[in-house]
């Protein structure tokens, strides 16, 4: 096998975001896990003679995706009647999400982290970041999703979430597990770790207090924030104060933090995230499907905030998560010019975040000396892309399409459609086989 492989023609769009260097009829040349040149088709291949062709048949090619908020625990509740009333956010979680978590053993965590990631390479996903939570099996449970992870070839940024609500030992077990997953991979090229914290409702001041004093400087956190009314209700009535206040309190709130969702935030608050260099991570599925209102996407970037996209476990498609951001914001504003300005900047933040914490400045561009994360879309455009238009191919053309090849740090997970490194068949019958013994536990626990 030669050493280089050449993958086109097709139309690349290098970046995400406001420049994204579209090359017609173009390539990307590749040589173990790095992009080694982008250009015409017909010049790469005059360059490299002998390298080996991924043919892209025209499709758009685009630098792997970033999915910087995703729970893969969440897979096993497809079809699953929580069999209790749930008509707010609170219900939810107990009626849903926190008997689900506790209901996790070893192999249903596994096997949620295998379908995950399997639908992440589906869906050009390269890197994820992953907030876990399985009170049953909790010790040692990141390291065994990452060994489905290392399977499947991504990179993924992984964290326990810590949490009092089952008492004050598990939060510290939880913290435990990160601390020492964090540790254990502060070099990996492919797996870090993160301080996951569940939401300030649900973590104590003693908890937060601990996690600030162990966790070491460059640890960020990875929490909900604001995600409903209810985090600010009872974080006031329990801890005396906000959630960003509380996260400020304890001197958890810089830039390394990520806050999912943020829909309740007041300007104030959002400015604060902005000088503190934190991201917010907009989920608009999730909160559609939850029905805990609407981040003020255009509201919070006017104030200077980063904001980056996320699935929430809803999916693992981040161009449909894209695409449901911009509706949101049209929706929103009723103001049918609105999102071209805005929302081609939530998934170049998110490759800015991966690339900041694998400390890989190039990750998320198709350019000479990148981590080679790339992804074919199936179809040739059928209307010319360019540098001005290559967001509207995203949005009303990639979202709808399927990805042909997914490429993580050079090696092929989707090759012509087909999982390469994943037996995604026996992974789905295997999960039909362990759901009903995991859905037997779930009914069995109290809300
Ligand atoms: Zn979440």
């Amino acid at each position: 096998m030669n050493p280089v492989t050449v993958i086109g023609p097709g139309t690349v769009v290098a970046s995400f975001g406001r420049n994204p260097n579209v090359v017609t009829n173009g390539s990307v040349a590749i040589e173990g896990d790095r992009i080694i040149d982008v250009g015409a088709f017909e010049e790469l291949g005059a360059t490299y003679p002998r390298a080996d062709l991924l043919d892209a048949h025209g499709g758009l090619i685009l630098p792997g995706l970033v999915n910087l908020h995703h729970h893969f625990y969440s897979a096993l509740a497809r079809g699953l009647d929580p069999g209790t009333p749930m008509h707010d956010f609170g219900e939810i979680l107990e009626g849903l999400w926190w008997r689900l978590d506790r209901a996790l053993d070893a192999e249903t965590v596994r096997l949620s982290a295998a379908l995950s990631l399997a639908d992440c390479i589906r869906w050009g996903c390269t890197t994820v970041f992953d907030h876990h939570a399985s009170p049953s099996c909790l010790s040692g449970s990141l390291e065994l999703i990452a060994d489905v992870v290392r399977e499947a070839g991504l990179s993924a940024i992984l964290c326990y979430e810590v949490s009092d609500r089952n008492g004050h030992d598990e939060a510290m077990a939880g913290l435990e597990e990160n601390l020492q997953f964090a540790l254990d991979h502060r070099e990996n090229p492919r797996l870090r770790g993160l301080l996951g914290l569940h939401a300030s409702f649900t973590v104590s001041d003693a908890t937060l207090e601990q996690a600030a004093r162990q966790r070491p400087a460059d640890l960020g956190i990875h929490i909900h924030l604001a995600e409903d009314l209810l985090d600010a209700k009872l974080s006031q009535e329990r801890y005396g104060r906000t959630p960003l206040n509380r996260l400020d309190h304890f001197g958890l709130l810089d830039g390394r933090a990520l806050l999912a969702h943020g829909v309740h935030l007041d300007p104030y608050d959002v400015s604060r995230v902005a000088e503190n260099g934190a991201t917010l991570i907009h989920n608009p599925e999730s909160n559609n499907n939850n029905a805990v209102g609407r981040l003020d996407l255009e509201a919070a970037l006017s104030l200077g905030c980063t904001v980056g996209l996320g699935t929430d476990g809803m999916s693992s498609h981040m161009l449909r998560s894209q695409r449901a951001a911009f509706l949101g914001v049209r929706a929103g504003t009723g103001d049918p010019t609105t999102g071209f300005d805005t929302v081609p900047g939530l998934l170049a933040a998110n490759t800015r975040r991966a690339a900041q914490a694998f400390g890989e400045p190039l990750l998320g561009l198709l350019e000479a000396g990148a981590p080679a994360d790339i992804i074919v879309i199936d179809g040739p455009p059928p209307t010319p892309v360019d540098d001005t238009n290559a967001f509207g191919h995203l949005l009303y053309g990639a979202s709808e399409r399927v990805v042909r090849h997914t490429v993580a740090r050079g090696r092929i997970l989707l090759k012509d459609f087909r999982h390469t490194t994943l037996d995604v068949e026996e992974v789905a019958d295997q999960a039909r086989a362990a759901t009903p013994a995991l859905w037997e536990r779930f009914r069995s626990l109290d809300t």
